[in-house]
Order: structure tokens, then C-alpha cells, then sequence
């Protein structure tokens, strides 16, 4: 037993349903508001964007959520995904620390997006919904819906971040392959996307206008909802099956995370391993430490703003609390596409100002290396996003050997990087840059948050 690398659940142990932080929060969650009257949000605000479903999943202060069994029966086709002792790393680590990954990168999309795709896809079709419009930056949340649509019959419409779109032909196939329809963003399709073109012809996008350019399609359309794959409260709760899978999977190894440690983008992976462990330590169980890692080039959680925003540029979504870089922040083109966006989810916010976990920002050569070093060694080579969080563990694990002490490391290695070697190619050429993200225009950006009364 102590000898394994692999540690896997049977299909009745995937969880029967989610675990909602917001049930154990020593403080409450601040309210998202109204963009036009800065009054909390009512479920009917929602009503034209999402399922009611889902805005009661948001507003949910449950502790456990029911998982359908339709989409539990999908999870079935890779959940329990695997969680393995990383043997080889620990060996070439010279390290008294033992390390566990998670493996998303199982699901049929490669990474951790299907986890809420498959269940916001679900709730849509139970409310009658025929179409859905989203976003997508690297195009792993556009191909996990895109493959979520395709098994509930409804029409997927990706707005794509036009530079992932130009650089990523091979994410966009596979969207094309689901069945869904994918656009550059900004398009002439939506007024947001027309008025930035307007301005400039050759914009590159950006999560935040893209947001904007799907939202403004499910608004204007009765059959037409929106979905996002990251940031919001529904979106962390489906994600916690992580959580719990690798709590049990730890519980089967006969040990217990001193640290846990996962990559922040919008903070969805990071909230799915972390919130069911968190959640056990709010309620008088074992005490961890848990390090959020963010790119230097994006900083939000490390040295954004903890303030109530916008989530899109054209500001047409609700403001939410969060820690912000502003949303008209266009952060830098580097590789980890999936974590370039300008705020942080809000329960993810809450819980570091709540002083619940760290948060550091890395750049990006030292988390290929790291991402390289791990895929010599276990095999999986992590997507760029992921290797936040290989680099992550990888130097806590060092600062055991350092302290000549033994700890249990655990983190979520979100999904894999089949998709993504130009960057891996470009690392090897020595053509990456460590981006310094520019200041000024964080402070311009972060000049224009708007100014809100309440809270
Ligand atoms: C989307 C994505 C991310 C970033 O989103 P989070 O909500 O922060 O998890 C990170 N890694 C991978 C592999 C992704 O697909």
C-alpha cells in the first residue's frame, strides 16, 4: 500500500453532491449588486442569463448540493479521475516531502472545465434553453461546453479571444468537431465587439470583451442563455467533486495534505481541490495550508485591487467583490492563456482576505521549467496553466529539503497541454519573456473601477 503511486475510486464513490463553502463561512460572502442601482442582485436580475437552477445554486448557502444523476451518470466516463503520488518527482527532487497530484487532464476535453460544463449544459436543457453563448480565452472552457452542448442538444456559441483563436487552430477544431460554432472576438457579431473594432481594427481580445459579446447575445435572445467556466459561485461548486475525490483518495493513501496547492486563473480548479478540505478546517477539523499561484503577468489576487468590479469590459455583467486589476485591464499575451483574466473569484477573494490562504505570482519560464522537470519525471506534461502549480509544489517541496522536513504536498494538476506545445516549442527556443506587467496601465485600469456606495 504505501508503495503506490496510484490511488483510484470505484465509480460509486464519485460524490453525490457538492459542497457549497458558503455554508461555512465565518463571514458572509459580499453581495454581488446591480450595475445600474448598486442594490444586491435578486435571482430575477439573473433570470435572462442563467437558469434559475443555477442562480439558486449561486445564492445557495446549503452545505451540500444534490448532484443530478444524468450528470453523474457523464461524470462516470472519467471521474474518479486519479490521483497519484509522484514517486519519480520526489526522487529527482531529493526531497523528504511527499507530493500528490490530482489529475484532471482525463476528461474528455483535458482538463477540469467539463466538471460545470456538463452540469451548467444539464440545467440549461432541464429549463428549456437551445442555445448557449460563452467566452473563451485558451479554449479548454470553449471545448468542455462545446462537448457539454453536443450531449444535451443544444447549440454551443464560442466567443474566442481573437490572439487564442489565430494561435490555437488545434482547440478551435475541436470545438468545431463538438459541434459548436467559435468567433473571433471582437466580432462584428455583437455592439461591444463593433465598438472596440471601431477603435481598433487589429484589437487582440480579451477575456473581458469576450465576456461582454456573449452575454450580449443571451440577452437579447429568449432561447439563448449565457455560461462561464470559472469565477462564479456555481461554477466553484461544481468543481468541489475534485475536492472530495481527493480527500477520500488521500484518506486510501493513509495521509493528509499539509499543503495544497493550485493555479488561480478565475479560481475554479483551486476551489474545487481546495474548498472540501478548507471546508473540514472551518468546521473544527485538520488545519492545511493552501497557496493560490497566479502568473506574475496577471496578478490579480497578489496585487489587485479587493474591490467591487465589473467581470467584463463593455460592463454589462453585475459588480461583483473580488480582487480586481481592473476591467479594462488587457493583461500581456503570455502562455497560460486560461489565467488571463483581470479579477479573481469572489468566494476565492473572500477566503484570502479572510487571511485562509496565500497567494503568490510566479513568471512564466520558471513554471515551464518546473513543467518540463515534472514531465520528465511522471510522464503527464501539464498544460501551461497547470504549471503555476507544479512550480508551486514543486518549490514548497524544496523548502523541505531546505528545512530538512517532511511534508504532505498536494496539488490539483488541472489538465493536460496536448494542445498547447507552440508554447512548450517556444520555451525550448528560448523565445518566452517574463513579462513585467506594465503599471501604468495597471493604475489607469484600476483608476477606472467604479465607485460603489454600499459595502
Ligand atoms: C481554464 C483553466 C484554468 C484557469 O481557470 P480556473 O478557473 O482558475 O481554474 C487553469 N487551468 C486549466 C487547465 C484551465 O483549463
Amino acid at each position: 500500500m504505501s508503495d503506490s503511486i496510484k490511488y483510484v475510486l470505484d465509480e460509486s464513490r464519485i460524490p453525490k453532491v457538492w459542497y457549497n463553502l458558503a455554508a461555512d463561512l465565518p463571514k458572509p460572502l459580499p453581495p454581488a449588486l446591480h450595475p445600474g442601482t448598486q442594490k444586491p442582485l435578486g435571482p430575477d436580475d439573473l433570470a435572462p442569463l442563467f437558469p434559475m437552477a443555477l442562480i439558486m445554486q449561486e445564492v445557495s448557502t446549503e452545505r451540500e448540493i444534490e448532484i443530478p444523476e444524468p450528470v453523474r451518470d457523464i461524470y462516470r466516463q472519467w471521474r474518479p479521475s486519479p490521483l497519484y503520488r509522484a514517486r519519480r518527482l520526489e526522487k529527482v527532487l531529493d526531497t523528504p516531502a511527499k507530493i500528490y497530484y490530482k489529475y484532471e487532464g482525463v476528461s474528455p476535453a483535458g482538463s477540469h472545465k467539463p466538471n460545470t460544463a456538463v452540469a451548467q449544459a444539464f440545467y440549461n436543457q432541464q429549463e428549456g434553453v437551445k442555445k448557449l453563448a460563452t467566452e473563451t480565452g485558451a479554449g479548454q472552457w470553449g471545448s468542455a461546453l462545446a462537448f457539454a452542448g453536443a450531449l444535451f442538444g443544444i447549440e454551443v456559441q464560442v466567443f474566442m479571444v481573437r490572439v487564442s483563436y489565430d494561435q490555437k487552430p488545434y482547440r478551435r477544431a475541436l470545438m468545431e468537431t463538438y459541434g459548436a460554432r467559435c468567433i473571433p472576438s471582437p466580432s462584428n457579431e455583437t455592439q461591444s465587439g463593433r465598438a472596440i473594432l471601431a477603435k481598433n481594427p487589429n484589437h487582440l481580445g480579451s477575456l473581458g470583451i469576450a465576456i461582454s459579446e456573449a452575454v450580449e447575445v443571451a440577452a437579447q435572445h429568449d432561447d439563448t442563455k449565457y455560461a462561464l467556466g470559472s469565477v462564479l459561485n456555481h461554477v466553484l461548486l461544481h468543481q468541489t467533486v475534485v475536492g472530495q475525490e481527493a480527500m477520500a483518495q488521500m484518506e486510501m493513501a493513509g495521509d493528509y495534505p499539509d499543503v495544497i496547492v493550485g493555479c488561480t486563473g478565475g479560481g475554479s480548479n483551486f476551489a474545487g481541490i481546495v474548498f472540501p478540505f478548507l471546508g473540514t478546517q472551518l468546521r473544527g477539523g485538520r488545519k492545511v495550508r493552501i497557496v493560490a499561484i497566479e502568473p506574475a503577468a496577471c496578478p490579480s489576487l497578489t496585487r489587485g485591487q479587493y474591490a467591487y468590479d465589473f467581470g467584463d469590459t463593455a460592463h454589462l455583467t453585475p459588480l461583483a467583490k473580488m480582487h480586481t486589476l481592473g476591467s479594462t485591464f488587457t493583461p500581456p499575451g503570455f502562455h497560460a492563456g486560461g489565467l488571463r483574466y483581470h479579477g479573481m473569484a469572489p468566494l476565492v477573494s473572500h477566503i484570502k482576505e479572510l487571511g485562509l490562504i496565500e497567494a503568490r505570482a510566479y513568471h512564466q519560464i520558471s513554471c515551464f521549467e518546473a513543467g518540463v522537470q515534472f514531465a520528465r519525471a511522471e510522464g503527464i506534461l501539464p498544460a501551461p496553466e497547470a504549471n503555476h502549480a507544479v512550480r508551486g509544489a514543486i518549490d514548497e517541496a524544496l523548502k523541505c529539503k531546505q528545512e530538512g522536513k517532511s511534508r504532505t504536498i498536494l496539488f490539483n494538476l488541472c489538465g493536460h497541454g496536448h494542445f498547447d506545445m507552440q508554447a512548450y516549442i517556444d520555451y525550448f527556443d528560448g523565445k518566452l519573456k517574463d513579462i513585467e506587467y506594465d503599471e501604468a496601465e495597471l493604475a489607469m485600469a484600476l483608476a477606472g473601477l467604479p465607485s460603489v456606495k454600499a459595502a
